[in-house]
C-alpha cells in the first residue's frame, strides 16, 4: 500500500527515515510524489548539437599524453586531448593530478562538463573510463534538506518504484487517458524520476499536470454545485421600481459595463440559489456604485446588507460615501475594531434589531458577537486580502446571504474563470466617460529634486500630492521608520507654506482619521504614506502620486497606487522613482509609463512575476500545484475544467464504478482543503 511508512522501502533505515521525515516524506506515496527539481543529462550528443556554455557529455579517445601543470599551492591543471568524431577536443581537469595515470593514449573516456564551443574545450566536472552508460543518461536531482544526499534519495526512490509498482492505481478515467494520450499513473511516476529520454519525461509531466488540475477543478465544481444546491429557497424578491428610482437619483448614469454586471448580480439575487460571484473592475471603474445598488436591492425586500473591506480607513470612507448616496433610501452604520464600549453595544443592538439596513466594516463584521436580523447580501471588497476561512465564516453568517466579492486587481478574464472555478465572474471593462489618463513618468533617484519642485508647483496651483515612501524588505516596522524620516525631510524642505502629513499603519485610528481628514480638506497638501493608502482612498483634489522604490512593487500594486490620483477633473501625474538593476525591473517601469489599462497590466504582471506572486500565495484559494503552472499550462487547466464540469454535472462520479478511485481522491482533497463533506 502506498500509504504505508517509508521504513518498508528497501534501503530505508531509521536514520534515513528520520531525515526524510524532515523533508515531509512520511509515506511511500510522499516519496514517489516527491518529484525531482531538475535533471542532469548525461546523454551523449554529437558535437554539432552541443550548445556553448551548457553542461554536456561527450565520448572520445585519449590522444597522446595528458599534460599536467601545477600552479599556486597544491593546484593543478590536467589537459587531455580527446578525439571526438575526428575532431580534437581539449578536456581540462582541475586538481585531478591522479587522473594523469589513469588516462592512457587510446583509452575511451566519457566526460561531462561545461562546453566552450569557441575553443572546442570542455571543463570536466565528471569523467569515467569507457563508453557512456546508455541505460540511464538522465539523472534526477532532488531538492534536499538536512543531511540526505541526492544519491541516497535516488536509490530509495528506485527501490520504492520496483517494490510498489503494482500498488500504484490509475485514477484518471480511461477515456481521458486515451483522448489526451497520457501515460498510465505507474508508468508516469517512473518516468518522472527516471525518464529514458526527455520525450517520456514530457509526457509524464503532462499527465501529472492534468491529474492535479482535474482534481482541483473537480473540487471547485463540487463546491459550486454544493453551494447552489444547499441553498435553494434563497430568492430575494427585490422591488425593481424602487431600484430604478435609486439609480436615477445617482449623480451619474451607469456605464454599459456597470449595467451588465448589475443585471448579472440582480439575476443571481432573484434566483433561489445562493450567489457566489466575483466582480472585477479597474480602479475607478465604478464597482462601488454597482455594489451600492445591489445592497439597496436587498433593502427593498426588507433584508440587511453588509459591506466588508480590508482596512479601517477604507471602511470609514465607504461609510461616508454610502451614507451620502443612500441618504433618504437606507440607513448605514459603521462597525470596526476600534468602535468600542457603549457605542459598540449600540451598533450591535441596532444590527440585531434590524434598526439599520446596511453595515459597513472590517473583519469585525464576521465576529460572533455580530448577529444580523436578516442578512440578504454580503459584499467583500478586495477579496484577495481575505483568507479562505474568513470567506467561509462570512458566508455562514445570517441566513445564507448572497455573496459578492469585489476586486480591483483585474485578473485576466480567462484565467479568472478557471482559477476561481467555484465562482461566477462579472467584469466591468469600461471606464466612466471623460476620465483623463494619468500621465506616468519614470525617473531615477538623482532627479528627486526636480520631482519635489514639481510637487511645489502643483501645490501652488491648488492641488495635492501623495508620496509613497521607500519600501524595505517586507518589514513593516522599518517601512514606518522610513516614512517618518521622509516626512521630516519633506517637512523641512517645504516649510513654511506647504504642510506635510504622515500616514502609516501603526497610527491610532483617530490619528489616521485626522490625517485623512486634513488631507481631504486640503489642510495638508503633501501626504507621506506607506502603502496603506493603496486601496480605496478617495481625494479627488490630489493630482500627484510619487512612488519611491517603484521597482519593488508589482505592476498591479503600482496601478492601484496610481489609481489614487486622476479622480477629479484636473490632469494628474504618477511619478515612479526607481533605479531597477535587472531587465525585468526596467521592463516593468516601461510598461507602467505606457499603459493605463489594469487588465493589460495584470496580464503582463502575471507573465513577469508568475502566478504564485501574483495571487499572493495562500490568499487566493489556489493550491500550490506541484507540476502545473496556471499560466504556462493554462490550456490544460481549461481542459480539466471542462472535464470536471461534465463529470460533476452528469453525476458520473457517483454512478459509474470505473470512477471510484477518482472519487476517493476527490473526497480526500476536499477533506484536506475545505474540511467539509456532507
Ligand atoms: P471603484 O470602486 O471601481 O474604484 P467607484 O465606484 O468608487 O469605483 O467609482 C469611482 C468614482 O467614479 C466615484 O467618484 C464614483 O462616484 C464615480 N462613478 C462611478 N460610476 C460612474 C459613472 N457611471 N459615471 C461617472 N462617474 C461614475
Ligand atoms: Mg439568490
Amino acid at each position: 500500500m502506498l500509504n504505508e511508512s517509508i521504513i518498508n522501502v528497501k534501503g530505508v533505515g531509521e536514520k534515513l527515515q528520520e531525515s526524510l521525515q524532515a523533508m515531509n516524506i512520511i509515506t511511500v506515496e510522499d516519496l514517489l510524489f516527491n518529484f525531482p527539481n531538475r535533471y542532469d543529462n548525461y546523454e551523449v550528443k554529437p558535437l554539432s548539437e552541443l550548445i556553448h556554455g551548457e553542461k554536456v557529455t561527450i565520448e572520445g579517445i585519449v590522444n597522446g599524453e595528458p599534460l599536467l601543470t601545477f600552479y599556486g599551492r597544491k593546484k593543478s591543471r590536467l589537459m587531455v586531448t580527446l578525439q571526438v568524431e575526428q575532431v580534437a577536443v581539449k578536456a581540462v581537469m582541475f586538481n585531478r593530478a591522479f587522473a594523469k595515470k589513469q588516462l592512457k593514449h587510446g583509452d575511451i573516456v566519457t566526460v561531462t562538463g561545461k562546453w566552450d564551443g569557441h575553443r572546442l574545450q570542455i571543463t570536466v566536472s565528471n569523467y569515467k573510463k569507457g563508453r557512456a552508460k546508455t541505460d540511464q543518461p538522465i539523472q534526477p536531482i532532488y531538492s534536499l534538506k538536512g543531511d540526505v544526499t541526492n544519491r541516497q534519495i535516488t536509490k530509495v526512490v528506485q527501490a520504492a518504484i520496483i517494490q510498489y509498482m503494482d500498488s500504484i492505481e490509475e485514477i484518471i478515467p480511461e477515456k481521458y487517458l486515451r483522448e489526451y494520450k497520457l501515460p498510465a499513473r505507474a508508468q508516469a511516476i517512473k518516468h518522472m524520476h527516471f525518464p529514458s529520454n526527455f520525450q517520456s519525461l514530457k509526457h509524464a509531466k503532462r499527465r501529472f499536470i492534468y491529474e492535479e488540475f482535474l482534481l482541483f477543478q473537480l473540487r471547485m465544481q463540487w463546491l459550486r454545485k454544493r453551494t447552489k444546491e444547499a441553498t435553494v429557497g434563497n430568492s430575494q424578491k427585490y422591488n425593481r421600481k424602487k431600484i430604478d428610482s435609486f439609480v436615477t437619483s445617482l449623480p451619474f448614469s451607469l456605464t454599459k459595463a456597470q449595467m451588465n454586471s448589475l443585471t448579472e448580480i440582480l439575476n443571481d439575487m432573484e434566483s433561489p440559489n445562493r450567489m457566489n460571484r466575483l466582480l472585477q473592475g479597474d480602479v475607478g471603474s465604478g464597482k462601488t456604485a454597482v455594489a451600492v445598488i445591489s445592497l439597496y436591492a436587498s433593502i427593498t425586500c426588507n433584508k440587511q446588507g453588509a459591506l466588508m473591506v480590508p482596512t479601517e480607513i477604507l471602511a470609514e470612507q465607504h461609510y461616508q460615501s454610502l451614507s451620502e448616496l443612500l441618504d433618504g433610501f437606507a440607513t448605514v452604520v459603521l462597525l470596526t475594531g476600534s468602535i468600542k464600549g457603549k457605542k459598540r453595544k449600540e451598533v450591535l443592538s441596532k444590527i440585531n434589531n434590524h434598526e439599520v439596513d446596511i453595515v459597513v466594516g472590517t473583519h469585525a463584521l464576521i465576529q460572533d458577537e455580530v448577529v444580523f436580523s436578516e442578512l440578504g447580501l454580503v459584499i467583500v471588497d478586495e477579496q484577495h486580502r481575505f483568507g479562505v476561512n474568513q470567506r467561509r465564516a462570512l458566508r455562514d453568517k445570517g441566513l445564507h446571504p448572497d455573496v459578492l466579492f469585489m476586486t480591483a486587481t483585474p485578473i485576466p478574464r480567462t484565467l479568472a474563470i478557471s482559477a476561481f472555478g467555484d465562482m461566477d465572474v462579472s467584469i466591468i471593462d469600461e471606464m466612466p466617460k471623460g476620465r483623463k489618463k494619468v500621465e506616468t513618468y519614470w525617473v531615477k533617484d538623482n532627479m528627486l529634486d526636480r520631482v519635489l519642485k514639481f510637487i511645489k508647483k502643483e501645490v501652488n496651483h491648488g492641488y495635492q500630492a501623495y508620496v509613497i515612501c521607500p519600501l524595505i524588505e517586507e518589514s513593516d516596522k522599518m517601512d514606518i521608520q522610513n516614512a517618518i524620516d521622509l516626512y521630516h525631510q519633506l517637512e523641512a524642505y517645504y516649510e513654511p507654506n506647504i504642510r506635510v502629513g504622515l500616514m502609516h499603519g501603526r497610527l491610532h485610528i483617530d490619528e489616521k482619521e485626522q490625517v485623512m481628514k486634513q488631507f481631504a480638506d486640503n489642510e495638508v497638501q503633501v501626504l507621506v504614506s506607506t502603502t496603506v493608502v493603496e486601496v480605496g482612498v478617495n481625494v479627488p483634489n490630489a493630482t500627484i502620486m510619487v512612488i519611491y522604490d517603484a521597482e519593488r512593487f508589482g505592476l498591479s500594486q503600482l496601478h492601484q497606487l496610481r489609481g489614487r490620483v486622476g479622480r477629479g477633473d484636473a490632469q494628474s501625474y504618477c511619478i515612479l522613482v526607481a533605479d531597477p538593476k535587472g531587465e525585468v525591473g526596467k521592463e516593468r517601469m516601461k510598461i507602467m509609463t505606457e499603459t493605463n489599462d489594469g487588465f493589460e497590466l495584470s496580464e503582463q504582471d502575471l507573465h513577469l512575476r508568475g502566478p504564485g506572486d501574483f495571487f499572493g500565495k495562500k490568499q487566493s484559494g489556489l493550491p500550490d500545484f506541484k507540476v502545473g503552472d496556471v499560466v504556462h499550462d493554462y490550456r490544460a487547466l481549461e481542459t480539466a475544467r471542462k472535464d470536471a464540469q461534465y463529470l460533476i454535472e452528469s453525476n458520473s462520479l457517483t454512478k459509474d464504478p470505473s470512477f471510484n478511485k477518482l472519487k476517493e481522491m476527490l473526497i480526500q482533497t476536499i477533506k484536506e482543503h475545505d474540511g467539509i463533506l456532507d
